[in-house]
This record gives structure tokens, C-alpha cells and sequence, in this order.
């Protein structure tokens, strides 16, 4: 990924740097991973979720898959329950479930993930 399409806030180095030293985060970052603790960069979610928050690249390329799964279960569950496919509606819920659960308690099951891409 290059430097300007992350949309990251390194450029708080200019405007207040003691807060990321504070924060123990090296030059060339401006975040600590929420996920592996390894140096990252703050940047907004993945896809259409309205959060900002940490990633190192690997753990980022993890979650943009798992908010692109979640976002897509939202109009399949839709249209499921629409044309009353109920295996989709299930899949959907599935899908949007474990999202949920990866970003909330799946912490250590991204980190291997990304691991794995490296
Ligand atoms: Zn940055
Ligand atoms: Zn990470």
C-alpha cells in the first residue's frame, strides 16, 4: 500500500508529535496496532464503517476483508428475507455474526491471519 492511499494521520508528526511519542509510536507510523500491538497506522475502518482506529498493514488487509464480508450480509439478509430464502437469511446472519464477534472478542484469530499473509 503507498504512503498517500492509506489516508492515515502520520501527518500528526507535524502538528503534535509529543502526543504520539506519548503514545509510544515510532517515525513512519502514527498508531499502534489495536490488533498486534506492532507499530500501525490510525485511519478510518475499512469500508463504510463509521470508526477509526490502529491497524499495522497486515492486520488492515484482515479486517477490510472482514468489514467486506459483514457489509455484504446486510442486503443479502435483505433480500433473502425478501424472496423468503431462508438458507440465505441464515448464511447472512452467519456471515454478519462473525464479523461481530471477530472485531469484538476475535482479536487473536486476526492476528493469525494476518500473520499468515506475511
Ligand atoms: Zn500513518
Ligand atoms: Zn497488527
Amino acid at each position: 500500500m503507498k504512503r498517500k492511499d492509506r489516508g492515515c494521520y502520520c501527518s500528526l508528526w507535524q502538528q503534535s508529535p509529543e502526543t504520539l511519542i506519548e503514545q509510544g509510536v515510532k517515525k513512519g507510523y502514527c498508531g499502534v496496532c489495536n490488533i498486534c500491538d506492532q507499530q500501525g497506522h490510525l485511519r478510518h475502518a475499512p469500508g463504510a464503517f463509521p470508526y477509526t482506529d490502529a491497524w499495522c498493514d497486515q492486520c488492515f488487509k484482515v479486517q477490510s476483508v472482514i468489514n467486506l464480508l459483514q457489509a455484504l450480509a446486510i442486503p443479502m439478509l435483505v433480500g433473502s428475507l425478501f424472496f423468503q430464502a431462508w438458507l440465505f437469511t441464515g448464511l447472512a446472519a452467519l456471515l454478519f455474526g462473525q464479523g461481530y464477534w471477530l472485531n469484538n472478542d476475535g482479536k487473536a484469530i486476526i492476528r493469525k491471519l494476518s500473520r499468515k499473509l506475511v
